[in-house]
């Protein structure tokens, strides 16, 4: 249960020099995590994130404390065998849907990543969706005016789930067509994690829905 890991309780109590030793002296003043992956299982698409983007401290968010604990130790890995890099990227073991207001002040993130998250299929299950009418207005306050939140599931339903609520959200709006193909983190979606490596190889559909974190015009 909750009760096993800690919490911070607020975003200043998170010591973020520890995830990133390299970045420690900027990450005490300037510098702060921009990308979250949430429920970032094996770290799939952090590893890749971690390359494509080297400058920008990014964090896994995972409840199951074994996989965390892996995700951990396949960084620390990399790092070992690859000098200098892979200092960007860090997991953290929490609840997402309780803890993201405790890790991440208004407008931190710019990029929030929910690549096949659990589906919850029956009606009474789906307040436990990480994607959720209540849980979006969470997003939209770490997220800064132009962040993006990227989806993906495939799952048609819960694909069509995210889609409804990101549209009927006030401060989400889709990306154009043109915009998602100039994105490269786009292009990870569906290759970079376990998850969907799994559904490639099954040869499945998946269903994507990429939003931007827009201004509440009043
Ligand atoms: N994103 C990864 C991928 O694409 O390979 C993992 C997908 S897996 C189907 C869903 C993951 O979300 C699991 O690792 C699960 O433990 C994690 N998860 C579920 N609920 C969570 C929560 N409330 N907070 C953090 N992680 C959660």
């Amino acid at each position: 249960s909750d009760s096993h890991f800690p919490v911070p309780i607020s975003p200043s109590h998170v010591d973020f020099s520890l995830h990133y030793p390299q970045f420690s002296s900027e990450v005490s003043c300037i510098k702060k995590v921009q990308f979250a992956d949430i429920g970032c299982g094996f770290g799939g698409l952090l590893i890749s994130l971690s390359t494509f983007f080297p400058e920008t401290l990014m964090i896994g968010m995972e409840l199951r404390d074994k996989v965390a604990e892996y995700v951990k130790e396949r960084i620390l890995a990399l790092r070992a065998t690859n000098p200098g890099q892979y200092q960007n990227v860090s997991v953290v073991r929490t609840n997402s849907m309780k803890y993201i207001p405790n890790y991440f002040e208004k407008g931190q993130l710019t990029k929030m990543f929910f690549l096949f998250p659990d589906p919850h299929f029956k009606e009474k299950n789906h307040r436990r969706r990480v994607i959720s009418p209540h849980l979006l207005d969470e997003y939209a306050h770490v997220l800064e005016v132009g962040g993006i939140i990227y989806t993906i599931t495939d799952v048609e339903e819960l694909g069509e789930w995210m889609k409804t609520c990101l549209d009927n959200h006030p401060m989400f709006e889709a990306l154009t067509e043109q915009e998602l193909q100039a994105d490269p983190a786009v292009k990870l979606l569906s290759t970079a994690t376990e998850e969907g490596q799994k559904v490639a190889r099954n040869g499945g559909q998946t269903f994507q829905a990429v939003y931007r974190r827009i201004a509440l015009s009043l």
